[in-house]
């Protein structure tokens, strides 16, 4: 006699177990493997609770977690691409600008405002990878310039959150002049005595790595993120040579003196208001 129940597994057509929990319930975490049901990852501000690793996040959620509630008012919604070279690759720039607009809502790769961070009244720019990798084209660099001007006219500091692929290649140059802009802005703010704090979050590269984000009073980073100019990969296949393990990581960086610090999330807002605090003119 059975004294187990046995409940019969149910197929699909192609023969495969049938899973009766819903997708994306579980992720796997890329760095330990654990499989985590997703509920707990969020809970835990999207860092894995296993072992630490800090999964990617949008710019809303970031600014979820760093903002306080109610407080942020978004500047310069109105800004949006153009596409100043017709540029074509396997897709027009345009129609990928229509789809991101026209399927996900998503105007720009960064948002950018006004918000108070326990209490505390900042400029803020937060950058979203889905869009073009957060790539810096003319309304991304036009937009930082302009946050910092606003800085410096109501005499309070900027913080922003990079997560980008560098500079657009679909603008060239144009995408090219806003490492300088943006870095000329901040040397006004620097003029002034106000503070940049930036942070780089996974991952920081190319052209915003070579501007802005490299400029920041304090230079803060997220556990792990890769924050670099060339890649990883580019680096290998150029000098042909095997890179020491954790090579670009921001605990690296951090121990050749690159960044300031490496905060985990959970401490990222504290943090930031603390320094915000410390730097006030
Ligand atoms: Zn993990």
């Amino acid at each position: 006699m059975f004294w187990i129940k046995r409940e019969r597994r149910k197929f699909n057509s192609a023969g495969k177990a049938k899973s009766t929990i819903p997708e994306g319930s579980w992720k796997k975490c890329p760095t330990c493997n654990q499989i985590i049901f997703s509920e707990e990852i969020q809970r835990n501000l999207m860092v894995c609770p296993k072992c630490e690793h800090h999964f990617r996040i949008n710019a809303t959620e970031r600014m979820e977690l760093i903002v306080d509630e109610g407080t942020f008012v978004e500047s310069y919604a109105e800004l949006e691409t153009d596409d100043p070279l017709n540029f074509k690759d396997i897709k027009k720039y345009k129609d990928r600008l229509k789809k991101l607009k026209e399927e996900k809502n998503k105007y720009s790769a960064i948002i950018v405002g006004e918000g108070k961070i326990n209490n505390r009244r900042a400029k803020l720019g937060f950058f979203e990878f889905s869009f073009m990798g957060g790539s810096m084209g003319s309304v991304v660099g036009e937009k930082i310039a302009s946050i910092v001007e606003d800085a410096i006219e109501d005499s309070i500091g900027v913080v922003i959150f990079s997560s980008s692929g560098g500079a657009r290649m679909q603008e060239g140059i144009f995408s090219l002049m806003q490492m300088a802009k943006t870095s000329a802005a901040l040397s006004k703010l620097k003029k002034c005595g106000l503070p940049f704090i930036s942070v780089l979050t996974d991952p920081t590269t190319g052209g915003v790595t070579a501007s802005f984000a490299m400029l920041g009073d304090i230079i803060v980073a997220e556990p792990c993120a890769l924050i670099c100019f060339a890649g990883p990969r580019v680096i290998e296949q150029t000098i042909r040579q095997t890179l020491p393990d954790g090579f670009q990581r921001a605990e690296y960086l951090l121990e050749h003196g690159m960044i300031d610090m490496i905060v985990h999330r959970n401490k990222l807002k504290e943090t930031i208001s603390k320094l915000l605090n410390m730097l006030k003119n």
